[in-house]
């Protein structure tokens, strides 16, 4: 009986795939597939839906329905019970279609006769293509070896889609990965750039779905699975060195790699017709819609080990390995579910702009994609899926908004706000020699924040004063170990030679929480932005705090040298982290060797709790710099990293405007020097105003520097100050609108 079974799939899969080397367009093929299985199922009905656009199926080929329904019928995703088919990626089966609920009656079809239905997604690896249906008049549900059949068969529809076997004729079907998708994610880097799509990871190709010996087939598959259970046995072996939770990774790659019944499954596949590679991708698209269903976190993280093994198993199998041999396409936009800082500074500045997955504002590759100024947007969902190598993308930093494959009107609209960007660009350059003075003589300094060697070029064409803000971490989150501090001198040092005189505030290690450098182990905990980060870990495990300072004076080589420590939130850490740096000096000054000519030592505001410390405090600092993105953070009790609130609360908000003030009063009356380093100082409506408020310097992306001076120029910051002294009184909640409706009339 089983044998039956399996004899008839192999024959119908068999058929199915002689339809493709068959002449003929790609309606013709629907037509006689739905013929075929409704010939093999003893069915009256099959029918093919597919994707006319992200959210609407089209009932593109049947047998008994209707047949001028077809091209006419349509329906959204999770309308009617081949939209819930397509909306879970689960199969529906049903004796009584008419009661189930959600049943939607189209009269177009003539369907009513039909009580019994099955439907099966066709899907490939998480990719929902569109729905397989059949459908009968004898009131039954249909057999879990019919439905398992039926499956089997929309696999083999889902990789003929994926071929391009249904594309371009009269019946105008779209192919996957042709419509116009939109992704609404998060803004990682501002910016906007067009270019073609490179995927990090190529997707695998799987030419023949169809396998012709079960008992060949399966001895690939197994041999496959043996290579990949060494591969991951050998990494447990070299797994000692690692800490617990990495061995627990491994463990639970190693658990699904030796399942019995993954494999089980995959070798009943290949008995009922499928390749093993059509197989193996049968496995993972049935186990993923199971776990995105799922509301437990853990299974659903492991939806990437899944993931992750299921297509080693299909690049052993199809020996198609990461590089394909495809060239770099001009202007590139890199795509991945998520990329290491060390590879994404590898691609360097040759990307125009880089979407990702997953990703968070504060990620790695966020550091890295900020300091090459390069957009980037996070969290578009599925984009790996949609998106193929070659295609054209458009990512909109400033939304967080990517256009793949996009309509002639959206890339025009959009080529017209990168050429003004464009334009803009070019007269601020304009300004780059002249100073950032306001009309009635008041100057303020734009000093520009870095992290990486690429970066300093920048201190030139932008025309910053200097670097308010290095961020240290990059060449730690870059590393597979700790750098060693020759290494660190030495880049320090090309930064202060860069600089040529002009200052360069170098802010300490601000690692910890969720920026975790590889050689440290990673720390559970349950408020990383509020946990064991920056100056915490550098005092509780002062070695690596101690190697930083000595690379850093010698890297002065008896030049001047700013030191700032970060995410100080009581004057004692500010304190004990000074005194190393002194005691620092001194070894190096008794050892004969040149010490910094003038030490310049600060604090970085990113806690409010600092602002409320005693004078002496503001006594023992050279200078402060407030980090913006922390500090309004902790003000407002809005995580900079979840999208849900991190826009919620104005920068221009007469609360943190108040606060702010009272930092600057502060410092002024302790005659300490007072910048702002967070990303709002570069955007010109929150510079100008935090500049009328009595800030003097202000350090940012270098790219901004063009367009605040340009509007410091324009206004006199004190009739600015009563502008905003004026919204205040009136009881506006932020000046936001005071401010910009002043400058319009200007
Ligand atoms: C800040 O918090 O404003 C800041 C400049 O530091 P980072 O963004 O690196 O946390
Ligand atoms: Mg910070």
């Amino acid at each position: 009986m089983v044998e039956r079974r399996d004899t008839d799939s192999r024959t119908l899969l068999r058929r199915l795939r002689d339809t493709l080397a068959t002449p003929g367009g790609g309606q013709d093929r629907l037509d006689h597939i739905t013929h075929l299985i409704a010939d093999s199922m003893h069915t009256q009905v099959c029918s093919i839906y597919l994707f006319r656009d992200p959210e609407t199926l089209e009932l593109c080929a049947t047998e008994g329905l209707n047949p001028e329904a077809v091209h006419q019928v349509r329906m959204r995703l999770g309308e009617g019970l081949v939209g819930r088919v397509a909306r879970t990626g689960v199969a529906v089966n049903t004796g009584d279609a008419p009661s189930e609920p959600g049943f939607r009656y189209m009269p177009e079809t003539g369907e009513e006769i039909y009580s019994s239905f099955l439907g099966v997604p066709i899907q490939r690896v998480g990719e929902k293509l569109g729905v397989l249906v059949v459908q009968s008049r004898e009131a039954r549900e249909f057999s879990e070896d019919e439905v398992y059949g039926l499956e089997v068969v929309a696999m083999v529809i889902a990789e003929m889609t994926e071929l391009g076997a249904f594309t371009g004729d009269q019946g105008g079907i779209g192919s996957a990965h042709r419509f116009p998708v939109m992704f609404r994610g998060a803004t990682g880097q501002e910016g906007a750039a067009e270019g073609r799509v490179w995927l990090h990871e190529p997707r695998v190709v799987v030419a023949n779905p169809v396998g012709d010996d079960p008992d060949a087939e399966k001895a690939r598959l197994e041999e496959a699975v043996a290579t990949l259970q060494a591969h991951i046995d050998e990494m447990l072996i070299g797994s000692a060195a690692m800490d617990k939770e990495q061995r627990q990774i491994l463990e639970a790659y190693k658990m699904l790699a030796h399942s019995r019944g993954w494999v089980r499954r995959m070798c009943e596949d290949i008995d009922l017709g499928l390749s093993a590679e059509a197989a193996v991708e049968k496995e993972q698209s049935t186990a993923r819609a199971r776990l995105e269903q799922s509301t437990d976190a853990y299974l659903r993280e492991r939806l990437h080990d899944l993931d992750d093994l299921s297509n080693r198993l299909l690049r052993l199998l199809t020996g198609q390995g990461k590089d394909t041999g495809a060239e770099l396409p001009e202007n590139p936009v890199l795509v991945a579910r998520n990329i290491g800082p060390a590879e994404l500074l590898d691609y360097g500045r040759k990307l125009k702009g880089v979407v990702l997955e997953e990703g968070s504002v504060g990620s790695h590759a966020a550091i890295v994609a900020r300091a090459l100024a390069i957009p980037l947007v996070i969290h578009a969902a599925r984009v790996t899926n949609e998106a193929l190598n070659g295609d054209q993308i458009l990512v909109d930093g400033d939304q967080g908004i990517v256009h793949l494959r996009p309509e002639e009107s959206v890339a025009g609209a959009f080529r017209d706000k990168i050429a003004m960007q464009a334009e803009a660009q070019k007269r601020y350059a304009d300004l780059r020699g002249v100073p950032a003075q306001d009309k009635s003589g008041q100057n303020v300094s734009l000093m520009m924040n870095a992290g990486l060697m690429a970066d300093l070029p920048s201190l030139n064409s932008s025309g910053a004063d200097g670097v308010g803000l290095f961020r240290t971490e990059l060449q730690f989150l870059i590393r597979s170990r700790v750098p060693r501090r020759g290494e660190l001198a030495a880049l320090y040092k090309r930064v202060i030679d860069a600089a040529q005189g002009a200052p360069v505030q170098f802010r300490t290690l601000d690692i910890g929480s969720d920026k975790v450098v590889p050689y440290m182990k990673p720390q559970e905990e349950p408020n990383p932005a509020m946990g064991w980060r920056a100056i915490r870990v550098g005092l509780d495990k002062p070695g690596v705090l101690r190697m930083q300072l000595q690379a850093l004076i010698r890297a002065s080589e008896g030049r001047p040298l700013s030191v700032m420590f970060p995410f100080i939130a009581a004057p004692d850490e500010f304190n004990t982290a000074k005194a190393m740096l002194m005691r620092e000096i001194d070894r190096e000054s008794t050892l004969n060797r040149p010490v910094p000519r003038d030490v310049r030592v600060g604090a970085m505001l990113e806690t409010p709790s600092l602002a409320f410390a005693p004078d002496s405090f503001f006594a023992a600092c050279d200078f402060i710099s407030i980090g913006g993105n922390d500090l309004k953070q902790f003000f407002f009790a809005a995580d900079r990293e979840n999208e849900r609130v991190r826009r919620r609360y104005d920068t221009l908000d007469v609360s943190f405007l108040a606060f702010i003030e009272a930092i600057i009063s502060r410092c002024n009356a302790n005659d300490v020097a007072l910048s702002f380093c967070g990303e709002d100082a570069g955007r010109p409506i929150e510079a100008l105003t935090f500049a009328a408020l009595g800030l003097r310097t202000l350090s940012m992306r270098p790219a901004s520097i063009g367009p605040v001076k340009h509007l410091i120029r324009r206004v006199d910051l004190a009739v600015l100050k009563q502008v905003i002294d004026a919204a205040r009184a009136r009881g506006d909640q932020s000046v936001r609108h005071a401010v910009t409706a002043w400058l319009a009339s200007q």
